[in-house]
């Protein structure tokens, strides 16, 4: 994934055109926010006692080793990237042993799956004294935690090469040797995750605020409306060389990889990559579409679009979503000159996917001014 920065108040052509076969009939099921919140922040459990089978080259202990790693990031809602960043990671320091240290004698009595002795790191991502107690950087839950609480705080993150970012974690002597583990790293968390491909992810993935840091709170405005992300309007809702350009473009410097928001309660009714062929690359403006996109369908038959994203949704069709869920991040996917976010919003739409198009589009802006959550980067 290269990175580039955003030209701000570049010309985004970013037109929606959604051509499509075929309706898929959705039952539209409102229900309450708690209830809502509690299904968005169900908590993936960890592997239990009985070590899990290997898989591919990697045996039971090191598979085992990567479901918890796994599962600590889906428990602290850390994107995909991140599990897999985290595994590559654990494959380079202890291929995914938890090692004990030969010059640390406690760790020689604690449970480990082979000792090494470098410095005095031990376990499996190889933390020193300042990551922890022996006990504690031997014990993977921990280990692993204490990986993603550092990941996140990188900034950027999910838009380096997986080496930059095991880096800025690990500051090891060999900073290129993370990189070379990326392909096992997916194909192992999805293995994990019992997936094909790691592609695959979208519907299972972690959403938030769950009383989660790392995405940062979100206010929500007094209609229960939110700000899809907090960016500047680089490109109105209006006529643009004889089209309609059916809602607002946002960006700012360094956008993408910012997590989307779901801007209201709703179910999601269209996940879809609208111009296949480059939606897990970079767009530009000979192509059109949306790219990687999601429709929300909240109460009142409106419908909200979120379009470009970085890689396929976070979210599945028939997913209930909050105020607040994260259901994507910040791409340049199909006809998009630079990384933002497309936002569209949509008014008596009759039910069923499909129905949101340019004749029922209203200007964003306004609309979520109204709502006491205006656009931009103001609170
Ligand atoms: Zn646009």
């Amino acid at each position: 994934m290269n990175r580039r920065s955003v030209a701000l108040g570049v010309a985004v052509l970013a037109v929606v055109s959604l051509v499509c076969g075929g309706t898929v009939g959705l039952p539209l099921v409102m229900f309450g926010l708690a209830q809502a919140e509690a299904a968005a922040c169900e908590v993936p459990s960890l592997p239990g006692p009985s070590p899990i089978p290997g898989a591919g080259a990697w045996g039971s202990a090191e598979t085992t080793n990567a479901a918890t790693i796994v599962a600590v990031g889906r428990q602290r809602q850390v994107p995909p990237r991140g599990y897999v960043i985290a595994l590559a990671t654990a494959m380079q320091e202890s291929t995914l042993r938890n090692l004990a240290n030969a010059t640390v004698p406690e760790s020689l009595t604690l449970p480990h799956e082979g000792v090494g002795r470098d410095h005095d790191s031990v376990g499996l991502f190889q933390q020193r004294p300042g990551w922890g107690s022996v006990r504690e950087r031997m014990t993977p839950t921990y280990a692993a935690g204490k990986f993603y609480e550092a990941l996140l705080r990188v900034d950027g993150w999910q838009r380096m090469r997986l080496t930059d970012a095991a880096q800025a974690v690990q500051r090891s002597g060999y900073p290129e040797e993370y990189q070379k583990w990326e392909d096992d790293a997916e194909q192992l968390a999805a293995r994990v995750l019992g997936l094909p491909n790691i592609g695959d992810i979208g519907g299972g993935a972690p959403t938030a605020p769950c009383g989660t840091d790392d995405l940062g709170p979100v206010p929500v405005g007094p209609g229960g409306w939110v700000q899809p992300i907090r960016a500047t309007i680089v490109s109105p809702f209006g006529q643009r060389g004889g089209r309609l350009h059916a809602g607002v473009d946002m960006s700012k410097a360094d956008v993408r990889g910012d997590a989307i928001r779901a801007a209201s309660t709703g179910v999601v009714e269209q996940v879809k990559c609208d111009w296949y062929t480059t939606c897990d690359r970079d767009g530009n403006t000979s192509q059109r579409g949306c790219g990687w996109y999601v429709d929300i369908r909240h109460p009142g038959d409106i419908v909200t679009r979120y379009c470009h994203m970085i890689q396929r949704p976070e979210v599945s069709i028939g997913q209930r979503v909050t105020a607040g869920t994260v259901i994507g991040f910040v791409g340049n996917s199909g006809g998009s000159s630079g990384p933002h976010l497309h936002f569209e919003v949509h008014l008596n739409v009759p039910p069923g996917p499909y129905h949101a198009n340019g004749g029922n589009a209203v200007d964003p802006e306004p609309w979520m001014r109204a709502r006491g959550v205006p656009l931009g980067t103001r609170s």
